[in-house]
């Protein structure tokens, strides 16, 4: 038989490898970008038609070209960036495999200006499919201009490919805003189709985040800092009640390089997890800091996924930098609580804020399940962040329980009469009491599942539970899947006080529960937590929290029961010792408070 294995001709080689490199107009964006940063660029403008499908061009003031290397930089493997593969390891440039203009120029029709400020002439140079048409000393000015036309005209394919203009169109915008998150002191103006897209001013982080998302950004961003031996975590976060049920405003970089990371994800996702409806997802703009040694920088240069050596450890550093954060800008929650006599206690919000000191474990590893489940939580919660308590005790203005009841019991006894008319209840749903400001309302539902949330989840946390033994056992069937589920749960139920026993494949005896559940509610609650739990896919953590979400969603008092007035005093009571008052545990608001002027209004 005939040989059959051919070398393919460098212009289809070419073409192929560009393909990896270039994906979209998109990726000319970025890459272009990158390099005039990496040329000390103060001032860059991009300019694009058609989504980029026929002009990408990014003009920039940086310290340009000589002619040579004019030329050079689009042979493959051309790069001032490394010269020993060592020096991958000390990286602090965007790019450094050579990889991009040579790609770029394989597959559209690229011109090319450069001047470095030393001379008068620059070169211009015009490349169509990797063939130099022609190079010619020109005027241009300090910097350097690449103009990219008809992206793979000569790649069909691929040009059949690309998506319509308005997607296209986002896909460059993102880039465009992780390149200008990544520098906030360069300036930058975006032209699309002739007109500006983005004007940026040269600013600092904040600035820049606002200029890209818009003023209403100011009020909402929370600063972020954490310094350590091992990582500096530094950047904003969105203050929970902003969280948006899309994706969009989430953002990491990795020493100044954005990138995809889902773990670090949960990490942020899991602190807020309490703060914000289900869900929703917070916005961040978190900036990661370590030693380039501890990143794998051996990875595709379109790739954004970045392997990290200490992920676990980072994990739990930017859990707990973001719980400090939100203590200290009082998000958790700050209520105008200037009371009237009846809910009075101590609110002046001067007291100083501690925060605390973070201590690691370095084995720590969230996704790593506990040989004894039971202790898991336990586990977590002291290695890891053995502040989360204090975090939401001291620092922040919502009373401790003491404190609270202290006021009001000594308020009770000179006035008892004067405290009874303090507290009503509205539509049978709501606790109306009045406060300096205005009224301040309480859904009674939501409220007493907060309680009962942060009571079942300290139960877990403690590993202390109250189970009532049964006078008489309950038999309890379910079908074939669930029970599987419960007999893997069984360690967790007994836990919060279900004892059980399982007496045959589908059917279960309960034998003890936790006291405030009724036996008529037994079954119904097992399958709530049945339920719930199909529905987490990952880790240990959110099991639990999950438990004591179905268990107090269950229990709660619903609206429409007429409450005592000792029982409502004994709610708010309950409500403000807890962590988070203000909202339930699925992120629905708790109380609202309506200002005088705001009833003044209605009278008029
Ligand atoms: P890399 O950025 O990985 O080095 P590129 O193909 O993107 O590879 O660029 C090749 C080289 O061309 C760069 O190393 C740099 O020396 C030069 N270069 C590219 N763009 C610019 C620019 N805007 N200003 C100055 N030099 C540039
Ligand atoms: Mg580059």
């Amino acid at each position: 038989m005939a040989d059959i294995i051919q070398l393919l001709p460098d212009s289809v080689a070419n073409q192929i490898a560009a393909g990896e490199v270039i994906q979209r107009p998109a990726s000319v964006v970025k890459e272009l970008l990158e390099n005039a940063l990496d040329a000390g660029a103060t001032e860059i403008s991009l300019i694009i038609k058609e989504a980029g499908k026929t002009l990408v061009q990014v003009v920039d003031n940086g310290f340009g070209m000589s002619e040579t290397d004019a030329r050079l930089c689009f042979e493959k493997h051309a790069t001032s960036k490394i010269k020993t593969a060592d020096d991958l390891f000390s990286l602090s440039t965007m790019g450094f495999r050579g990889e991009a203009l040579a790609s770029i120029a394989a597959i559209s029709h690229v011109e090319l200006k450069s001047k470095q400020p030393d001379n008068e002439l620059g070169t211009c140079i015009l490349i169509e499919g990797s063939e130099v048409i022609s190079q010619n000393s020109c005027q241009n000015q300090t910097g350097t201009s690449i103009s990219v036309k008809n992206l793979f005209y000569n790649v069909p394919a691929r040009r059949n490919f690309l998506k319509s203009n308005t997607a296209e169109l986002r896909h460059i915008i993102d880039e465009f805003q992780r390149v200008a998150l990544t520098s906030p002191d360069v300036a930058y103006t975006f032209y699309n189709n002739g007109h500006i897209l983005f004007q940026l001013k040269t600013a600092n982080l904040k600035q820049r985040i606002i200029g890209i998302f818009g003023a209403n950004y100011i009020e909402r961003l929370v600063p972020l800092k954490q310094e350590s031996d091992h990582v500096n975590i530094y950047g904003f976060i969105g203050k929970p009640e902003f969280a948006k049920k899309t994706r969009g405003e989430q953002f990491f970089f990795a020493n100044n390089r954005f990138i995809k990371h889902p773990y670090f994800h949960h990490a942020v996702n899991n602190t807020f997890q309490e703060l914000i409806p289900e869900n929703a997802i917070p916005s961040y703009f978190i900036f990661i800091e370590v030693d380039p040694k501890s990143i794998d920088v051996n990875i595709h240069p379109t790739k954004v996924e970045v392997n990290f050596l200490d992920k676990r450890l980072i994990y739990a550093i930017l859990g707990s930098s973001i719980k400090k954060a939100l203590a200290e800008n009082n998000l958790t929650p700050a209520l105008d609580f200037e009371t009237e006599p009846g809910l009075n206690f101590d609110f002046s919000a001067d007291r100083p804020i501690n925060p605390p000191q973070i201590k690691i474990n370095p084995d720590y590893n969230p996704f790593e399940s506990d040989s004894k489940p039971a202790s898991s939580f336990q586990k977590e919660k002291d290695v890891n962040l053995p502040h989360w308590e204090k975090l939401y005790d001291s620092p922040i203005d919502i009373p401790t329980e003491k404190e609270y009841s202290v006021h009001f019991e000594s308020k009770q006894q000179t006035n008892a009469e004067e405290n009874k008319h303090n507290v009503v209840q509205g539509g049978l749903k709501y606790i109306i009491t009045s406060v300096k400001s205005g009224l301040m309302i309480i859904n009674q539902q939501l409220a007493h599942e907060r309680i009962l949330f942060e009571k079942y989840r300290d139960q877990f946390q403690s590993g202390k539970n109250t189970s009532q033994q049964l006078l008489f056992p309950i038999q309890l069937h379910f079908t074939m899947a669930d029970s599987e589920i419960v007999q893997q749960l069984l360690p967790d139920l007994k836990e919060i006080g279900f004892d059980l026993e399982q007496f045959s494949q589908q059917n279960f005896v309960a034998t003890g529960t936790p006291p405030e559940v009724l036996e008529s509610q037994i079954q119904s609650i097992l399958e709530q937590i049945i339920e719930n739990h199909k529905a987490i896919k990952d880790f240990d953590k959110d099991r639990k929290i999950n438990f004591a979400k179905s268990m107090a969603r269950q229990l709660a008092i619903k609206a429409e029961k007429r409450l005592k007035t000792e029982e409502m005093t004994q709610l708010i009571n309950e409500l403000f010792a807890c962590q988070i008052p203000d909202k339930s545990p699925g992120g629905q608001t708790i109380i609202k408070i309506i200002s005088t002027q705001d009833i003044d209004e209605k009278f008029q």
